[in-house]
């Protein structure tokens, strides 16, 4: 099945009738990005950086962030590597600092709340990634956003570090400016942050777990509370129409993306970018290549109408 699938490399992803997907893949480390370009992957959607810091015994200088940034823009040879800010806080707690204790951390001081909080983390990193910038296609991506004011303090500290480039003569090169979508409040507030941005994408991961209040990691909640719902799939398509009317490209690279049988639902609901797990994309890229674009719509025509999630998981999983 493998070679199968390794046959498929090299061609376009794309429907039987020729209808464009964006397929990428998620990372957490340059090994993971060297593989992406082995199985014919054309850019990294997500690259979780905090998993750089995972088993650290020290905050890695921006130096070293920089070169590794540099090594996998090499590896990808011009095609995009998304750079998602530390995500810290709740289920992922630094190594070397005291744990903080707090009664919720997944409502705590997590994702860009924590690297707000914590410039001398955070700077380095942008750092980092604006010098990158320079050796390829770089785009900075900001975990658990809710509303504009983030948006702008963000802006703000990354105006600070160019400065403080500019002053030190080093150079930094453009990069494009996104969020990830992973609240119900950035959902309701993406009018007034799309004008701001390059790109969103959508978490699914967080943001099933935030709008039906059920911890994602709690494994007895999620027969009750699964990923695909119909909660969850009106609030993507709400946010693809959106991110469409304002012209600013919308990717999901949540784990429902790297689930094969959900995948033609999305791309049917106009998503045509899609960052997906290593091990699946082969699979996936087979999935959306064997079939019609207009059948996918169809498809995500009849699921926005289910009501209740068991029929609607069986109109999806259980399809041939
Ligand atoms: C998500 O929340 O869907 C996501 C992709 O980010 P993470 O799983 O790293 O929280
Ligand atoms: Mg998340």
């Amino acid at each position: 099945k493998i070679n199968a699938l390794l046959s498929i490399k090299n061609q376009t992803t794309q429907t039987v009738d020729g209808h464009p997907v964006s397929l990428w893949v998620n990372v957490t480390g340059l090994n993971d990005v060297i593989r992406s370009t082995e199985i014919g992957s054309l850019g990294v959607g997500l690259f979780r950086t905090e998993f750089m810091l995972m088993h650290a015994t020290e905050y890695p200088c921006e130096q070293k962030q920089y070169q590794t940034f540099c090594d996998a823009l090499h590896s990808l040879n011009g095609m995009p590597l998304t750079i998602r800010t530390l995500d810290l806080g709740a289920d992922k707690p630094l190594p070397f600092e005291r744990k903080v204790q707090e009664d919720n951390p997944a409502l705590g001081i997590r994702g860009c709340r924590y690297s707000l909080a914590h410039p001398q983390y955070f700077k380095p990193q942008l750092k980092a990634a604006m010098r990158a910038a320079n050796h390829g296609h770089v785009r900075l991506m900001f975990p658990m956003i809710n509303q504009i004011e983030e948006i702008e303090e963000i802006k703000a500290v990354i105006e600070e570090c160019k400065q403080e480039l500019v002053n030190n003569d080093i150079g930094y090169g453009d990069f494009e400016f996104g969020i990830m979508i992973e609240t119900p409040a950035a959902v309701f507030n993406l009018t007034s942050m799309l004008p701001e941005l390059d790109f969103i994408s959508i978490g699914t991961n967080d943001l099933t777990q935030y709008s039906m209040a059920a911890d994602r990691s709690n494994t007895k909640l999620a027969r009750v509370f699964p990923s695909l719902s119909p909660a969850i799939l009106k609030t993507i398509d709400l946010i693809v129409i959106q991110a469409k009317q304002f012209d600013v490209s919308v990717s999901l690279c949540g784990e429902l993306a790297s689930v094969p049988k959900v995948v033609p639902l999305l791309v049917g609901l106009g998503l045509s970018e899609l960052s997906v797990d290593l091990n699946k994309f082969l699979e996936i890229k087979s999935i959306i290549c064997s079939g019609d674009y207009n059948q996918f719509q169809e498809l995500a025509e009849k699921a926005l109408k289910q009501t209740k999630i068991q029929p609607l998981q069986q109109l999806i999983y259980t399809r041939i």
